[in-house]
């Protein structure tokens, strides 16, 4: 057989390799990457297909591992050739290539399935709407004070298929998207975290918010009566989700508004934890991170470190000196006595409403960006008791004037992140607090989150 007929020119030929299974990976982002090492590293044929141009960095990693790839492209013959595909997070099903590849009943997997395919290890799975970066960094936090092998991958950082393919670990806490298990078929994380649910990325769930709940409690749909599923109790969207659809996993709620049997919850000002009927308390005032958002993400990390055995004196030191995620309601700097506070990652209402309840001070808020189809009746109360002034910062802020005009006397329009520092700053007066927390995604005026909270930085720096 010549393999240059099926799979390419530039493809390596040999008699050992028409023996392996060629497996195709769509995408050559940092899932499609680990992917694609992973895959090699357990003798499959690769071939990496991106329909964009490859970022510089990854092109290396493809050579260095002698991963054949192409660009701007996907060329058929060859994909659909593969005995199974990689579809990375980011290409939604309804793609044309990958509708023929369902139709031609090529298997078409995620990462994360891949990849726990080839390890025994512990694995934790965080997902949700908002919250998930900082319950997986916190979680991890906890587990490697803990003195436990663990590594944290999935939707920050390394991939976890890189990770599996390139370290060796007991534990793995991953941060999954929705976006990443919906391509799951045999995914089985030992514990799950599932930290709210509020609608988001509706347009890849054909605007239904039903798909998208779905989509989330795909990271039950394996687990057994071993497993667990920590989520929000006081989530009504999870709540009613659970009473239709009974699941297997042994359930352990978390709370701030009334006490539960087991689970995490609160009581006196004391976070109780209650699992296998063993119960440890923490003061709840003595966290690093602000907010009762965070006084969530920390009952999940924290239930999850009494699963796996982590000690309560090193749970109790961890909460307390852990530093906080970038862009995550970072402090910046104070200026004549004005707090900047940095929630570029606030990309949705939801974000923004937790971001605004932990303000204790009259608030002069930068907000605006790409609208996601939001409703800002849910901020309304907040706006209202909080915020002086609004600085709309995007390319469209109509329907933040519509929305706010008649609650907030001051709104401005800003179309730079630096002259939207800049009127902030006259506003404020001692006492204030800038706050970035968008609402919105960034694409119109900035590359991506990061950039926003890096460019708001910037500009305070710049004052
Ligand atoms: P994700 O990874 O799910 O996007 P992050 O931890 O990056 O979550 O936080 C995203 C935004 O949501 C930030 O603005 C943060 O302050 C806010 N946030 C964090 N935890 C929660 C939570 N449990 N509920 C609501 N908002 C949250």
């Amino acid at each position: 057989m010549d393999c240059r007929n099926t799979i390419g020119r530039n493809y390596h030929c040999d008699a050992q390799s028409e023996m392996m299974k060629l497996l195709v990976v769509l995408g050559a982002g940092e899932s499609g990457v680990g992917t694609a090492i992973l895959a090699k590293k357990k003798g499959y044929r690769v071939f990496v297909s991106d329909k964009s141009k490859i970022k510089e960095n990854y092109k290396e990693v493809l050579e260095h591992f002698e991963i054949d790839w192409e660009e701007e492209q996907h060329s058929e013959d060859k994909v659909l050739n593969a005995d199974i595909v990689m579809k990375s997070p980011g290409i939604p099903d309804t793609v044309p290539l990958v509708k023929k590849l369902l139709d031609t009943g090529v298997p078409v997997i995620s990462e994360i399935e891949f990849a726990a395919k080839y390890t025994d290890a512990t694995i934790i799975g965080i997902t949700g709407s908002n919250g998930k970066t900082t319950t997986t960094m916190l979680t991890y936090h906890i587990l490697k004070n803990g003195g436990l092998k663990v590594g944290m991958a999935g939707n920050i950082g390394k991939s976890f298929a890189r990770m599996v393919a390139e370290e060796d670990h007991n534990y793995y806490v991953l941060e999954i998207s929705s976006f990443q298990l919906d391509g799951t078929v045999d995914f089985k994380p030992e514990i799950a975290v599932i930290t709210n649910i509020t609608p988001d990325h509706l347009d890849r769930y054909n605007n239904s918010f039903e798909d998208y709940v779905a989509s989330k409690f795909r990271i039950t749909q394996n687990q057994d009566k071993e497993n667990s599923l920590i989520y929000d109790h006081d989530d009504d969207v999870i709540k009613r989700w659970l009473e239709d659809n009974p699941i297997r996993s042994k359930l352990l709620p978390f709370t701030i508004s009334k006490e539960l049997n087991e689970g995490a919850w609160l009581e006196n000002n004391k976070i109780v934890i209650r699992t296998d009927n063993k119960t440890m308390e923490m003061k709840a005032d003595s966290l690093a991170l602000e907010g009762l958002h965070n006084l969530k993400n920390t009952m999940a990390a924290s239930t999850v470190a009494k699963l796996v055995g982590i000690r309560k004196e090193t749970i109790r030191e961890s909460i307390q000196n852990f530093d906080g995620a970038a862009h995550r309601l970072e402090k910046v700097l104070k200026i004549h006595h004005v707090q900047y506070i940095n929630d570029s990652k606030a990309t949705n209402v939801n974000a923004t409403y937790y971001a605004l309840e932990s303000m204790n001070t009259p608030i002069v808020w930068i907000v605006g960006g790409v609208d996601k189809g939001n409703d800002y009746k849910a901020l309304m109360p907040l706006v209202r008791e909080k915020v002086k002034a609004i600085i709309c910062l995007g390319m469209d802020n109509s329907k933040i004037k519509y929305a706010f005009g008649n609650v907030v006397d001051l709104i401005v329009e800003t179309y730079a992140m630096s002259e939207a520092v800049k009127v902030a700053y006259k506003i404020a007066e001692r006492g204030d607090t800038v706050l970035l927390s968008p609402a919105c995604a960034s694409f119109d005026l900035f590359e991506n989150y990061e950039d926003r909270g890096n460019q708001f930085k910037e500009a305070i720096k710049n004052l």
